[in-house]
């Protein structure tokens, strides 16, 4: 089995390049953010308690998506390989996922990397502003706690993967189709 993660500061564009390679290579996808999003949406008790620290740009605990991802896994043992979209996010969620991976007899096959600079992340935020509707991207003050925590708690998973060779960077300063070429060359 092949498990990606997908990594990058908010708004790099890791839900567009999970898209693609899902019609392209037939991955599943996993996003965190989108599945709490639904959460919210249906207003469950997981949603009221990850709504308030979202729509601040805080992320959620880690046992909470860390419970998800598990879920996911657990229930979708057919599929040719995953793709990880918005996690792991912390280097405990790094930790937990490698966990979870051997306990499967299994691990991870690489991190493909969005790099983007902080200046385009408020661009590309604002951009998707104006096309979707959600509230961690309506508001400048928000976005800036999102960089924040990307840089506290989200850059050190960098360092983490890089200690075991899983690390590969893409500089995504080109268009969509150049910036996915990219992507799409780093998985198989
Ligand atoms: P973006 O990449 O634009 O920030 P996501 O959809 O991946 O968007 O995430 C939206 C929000 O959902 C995050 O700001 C965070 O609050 C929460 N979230 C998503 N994934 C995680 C995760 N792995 N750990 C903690 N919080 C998460």
């Amino acid at each position: 089995m092949k498990y990606y993660v997908l990594f990058g500061p908010p708004g790099a564009g890791k839900g567009t390049f999970a898209k693609l390679l899902v019609e392209n290579h037939g991955y599943y996808h996993i996003s965190t953010g989108d599945m709490l999003r639904k959460e919210i949406a249906a207003g469950s008790e997981l949603g009221l308690k990850a709504k308030d620290l979202i729509e601040k740009g805080n992320l959620v605990p880690d046992d909470v998506v860390c419970g998800m991802i598990r879920s996911e896994f657990a229930a979708n043992g057919g599929v040719r390989g995953f793709l990880l979209d918005g996690f792991p996010r912390t280097v405990a969620q790094a930790e937990a996922l490698d966990k979870m991976l051997s306990d499967m007899g299994d691990e991870l096959t690489r991190v493909v990397s969005i790099y983007i600079t902080d200046e385009e992340v408020r661009r590309r935020i604002k951009g998707r502003a104006l096309v979707e509707n959600r509230a961690d991207d309506a508001d400048d003050e928000i976005i800036s706690t999102r960089i924040k925590n990307y840089h506290e708690k989200t850059e050190p998973v960098i360092q983490y993967y890089k200690a075991q060779g899983k690390y590969f960077e893409v500089i995504a300063d080109g268009t969509i189709p150049e910036n996915y070429a990219k992507v799409e060359a780093l998985v198989d």
